[in-house]
This record gives C-alpha cells, structure tokens and sequence, in this order.
C-alpha cells in the first residue's frame, strides 16, 4: 500500500467523482475542480453497460444508479421494414446482465452525493488553463492567473476538450439533437429497450428510457435526433414544424414525444469528437476518461470507459510505491481495452452517421440478417455491453 498523496482531481464528471471516491477511500488527500457551480449536462441521457455497472457496485452506488435509471434488455433499430439491430444481453448468457438508461443529472446526483457524504472538497467555479509540473510536484493553473499545489498527482478528467493536452481530436461531421421528454405511458415503446430508426445513414433517431431525473418522480426518455453539424442552422431556419413533420414521417410512434416539444430550445445539439492519445501520462499527470479517449457515442461506452479508468488508477496506486509507477501501471492495465473500442468505434459510426450510402444498404441487406445469428448474437452483445477484450478480468472486477 502506498503512502496517503495528495491528488487533484480535475472535473465533475462521471469519471472524476468516481475516481475522487475511490482515492479518498484508499486515504489519498483528494481535491476536486470544476469549472461550473453546478452539473451542466451536455445530451440527456447515456447507457451504462455491465463494465459502468461492475465499478458502480464497488462503490456500493450500483444500486442507486440502477434505481434511478431504467433496466435496458435489448437494443433495436430498424431502417423501414427491416430490423438491422438487435442485441439481447441475454445472448451473453446470463440473465444477470443488462445496461441501464440513466438521466446525466441522475448519475451525476448519485456520484456527487456519496462524494458529499464522504467530505471531499470540491471547489467549483474554478476553471483550469494549464497544469505545470516543478521540483517533482504537480500545480493546476486557473483562468485569472491563479494557482494550486503542490499535488503529486493531478488526474485529468475534463472531458474531451481538455486544456491539460496540446493533442486536440477531429470533431466529427455529425453530432446529435437531445431532448428530455416524459416518458409516454399508454406506449408504444418498450420501457426495456434502447429503440433506434434509421434513413440510410443520415438520419438516426432514438428513444432511451432514462428513469426518473432528481426532483421528479416522472419516468423520462431520452430523445435524440442524429444531425451533420453544418446542417444545423438550416435547421434552425426550417422550424421546428418541418422538422416535427420530417420526423413523424419517419417513425409514426414518435407522436406522442413530438407533441411535447413546442420550441426549438428544448433541444440540444451535442456534436461529437475523436480522440485518443497516444500519450495518456506525463511526471505527475494522468488524462483519464474523455481526456484520454473521445468519440462518438454510438457505442455507448464513454461513461463507462471512465469508471473502468477510475478504478485502474486506483487499483494501480494500491500496488505500486511511486505515483509515477502507478499512472504508468494504470495506462498499462486499460490501454488495450480503450484502443478496441476506439477502433470499433470508429468503424461502426459511419455505418449509423454519415453520408455514405454504401454502408447503410450493406448495413441493412447483409450485416442486419446475418447479425441474427449465433454466434453473432453474443458478440454483439459482448461488443455494446462494453465486455470485447475482457476489461474486467486485469481489473480484478466481475460483471
Ligand atoms: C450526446 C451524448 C451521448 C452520450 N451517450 C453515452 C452513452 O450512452 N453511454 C456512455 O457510456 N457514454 C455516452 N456518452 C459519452 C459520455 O458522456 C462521456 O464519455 C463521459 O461523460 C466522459 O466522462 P468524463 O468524466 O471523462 O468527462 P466529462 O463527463 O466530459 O466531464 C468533464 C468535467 O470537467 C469539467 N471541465 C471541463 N473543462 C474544464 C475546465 N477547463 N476547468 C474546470 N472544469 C472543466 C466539465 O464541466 C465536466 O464536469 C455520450 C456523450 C454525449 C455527448
């Protein structure tokens, strides 16, 4: 066991209150830095898989993620007639894995509040420029000029526009339109699947059930709309109405969740990033979640991809003597893992958001029916319950 450090964990985010958490209770001196005074969600809501879920439970918060989010079963997408998606997390054979549809305030509440309930400062409205490393100790540097330290180690966890790196990703041609909606009881949707529409590759449209949001009791649904993002403000320009129409023309059921939106500002455009270094590391300094690795979330895995960083960190720094030994032995323990779902990644985005025309029609006259099969099924959902590459076993975690 190494000596108590003290350690900054820069941003809010799923990843660093998760890994604030585990520091401070393996007796690091943690503190915390957040740009905004409060959560600022970006996207309404996201899926967390059996890898999110297995860090949760040894938090002892999986339980109340689960409470608060919708149990997903199956994943299904469908491009006219044809069903092209369908992934049962039962195919892993197993009836004990699922994901869960989760509101970002809902995790974000759950986090914050054991972060709370263990007295780990948190100093918000501080946002971070720089972090500079002198006479073997960490500093964080602050817009205004000032300054905190020494830390012996600052763990970067400010998403995927991080200031900490001068390695900067390629935004992506295509980003989303999110909205949160309430949840249309009478139907038509199945409060148990992730539901998915496509129009070749240009359009996907999607209903997530996400559970209930603080404050409210009402079950709620992610709603989003795939989008280029120069075509954004003819977007704008079109209306609304043109919009409600194109959509409703599209996917019929989604009537009940268009009825709810009357103005353009309920929702929000997310466009997204790619991203990994190739250097997560430097004396004193580990990029973590999104820092590290960005993309597109088609997969589903970047909030879980953050928890498992988390605990590697952690898991790293309770076996080696030297923080530096540790970030290097916590890059090593999920290096292979991030690389393989940066990759998939990569190679299914296009199939679901771009202009190709190509790929949709392989997408939906081959590689649809063919997915139908075993073993397919089970890689399939091997593959979005975040599992290829078997992340768990290094980590000493079980699904
Ligand atoms: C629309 C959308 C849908 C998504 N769906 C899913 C999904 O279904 N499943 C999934 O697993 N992932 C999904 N993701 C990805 C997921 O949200 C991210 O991978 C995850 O939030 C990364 O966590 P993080 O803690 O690394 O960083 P973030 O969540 O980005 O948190 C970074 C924190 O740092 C703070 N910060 C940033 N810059 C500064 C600064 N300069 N100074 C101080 N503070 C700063 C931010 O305010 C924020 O609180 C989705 C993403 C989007 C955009």
């Amino acid at each position: 066991m190494m000596r108590a450090l003290d350690i900054a964990v820069a941003g809010c985010g799923p990843g660093g209150l998760a890994a604030a958490l585990l520091l401070h209770r393996d007796g690091h001196r943690v503190t915390m830095f957040e740009r905004f005074d409060a959560p600022r969600p970006i996207g309404s809501g996201l899926m967390l898989q059996p890898t999110g879920l297995a860090v949760l439970h040894r938090l002892g918060l999986r339980d109340a993620a689960v409470g608060c989010g919708a149990r997903i079963d199956r994943l299904v997408g469908q491009a006219g007639m044809r069903t092209v998606l369908d992934v049962r997390y039962a195919a892993l054979g197993s009836g004990a894995h699922f994901g869960v549809g989760i509101h970002r305030a809902a995790l974000f509440g759950v986090l914050h509040e054991a972060v709370g309930a263990a007295g780990i400062t948190v100093e918000t409205s501080r946002t971070i420029t720089a972090s500079t490393e002198r006479g073997g100790k960490r500093w964080l540097g602050f817009e205004g000029g000032a300054e905190a330290g020494p830390f012996d180690l600052v763990v970067d966890m400010l998403g995927s526009r991080t200031p900490l790196t001068a390695d900067t990703g390629r935004d992506l041609a295509y980003g989303a339109l999110w909205a949160t909606l309430d949840w249309p009881e009478d139907g038509p949707f199945d409060v148990h699947a992730l539901q998915q529409r496509y129009r070749a590759a240009s359009v996907m449209a999607g209903v997530l059930p996400v559970g209930t949001v603080p404050g409210s009791g009402a079950a709620k649904a992610a709603f989003f709309w795939s989008l280029r993002a120069d075509r954004l403000a003819g977007w704008r320009t079109a209306g609304l109405e043109a919009w409600k129409a194109d959509a409703a023309a599209l996917w019929p059921e989604t009537a009940p969740l268009l009825a709810q939106i009357g103005d353009a500002g309920q929702l929000t455009f997310a466009r997204y990033a790619h991203c990994t270094l190739a250097r997560p590391a430097a004396r004193g300094l580990i990029h973590l979640g999104d820092a590290w690795h960005s993309a597109s979330p088609q997969l589903g895995q970047g909030a879980n991809m953050a928890l498992l960083d988390a605990w590697a960190l952690a898991l790293a720094l309770r076996r080696e003597g030297d923080p530096d030994a540790a970030i290097m032995r916590a890059v090593a323990l999920r290096r292979r893992h991030v690389r393989l779902y940066q990759w998939l990644t990569a190679l299914f985005t296009p199939v679901y958001q771009s202009d190709s025309r190509v790929l949709p029609f392989v997408r939906d006259r081959l590689v649809g029916p063919l997915s139908k099969l075993w073993p397919a099924t089970r890689i399939q959902a091997a593959m979005v319950g975040g599992l290829v590459g078997n992340p768990l076993g290094p980590l000493e975690l079980a699904a």
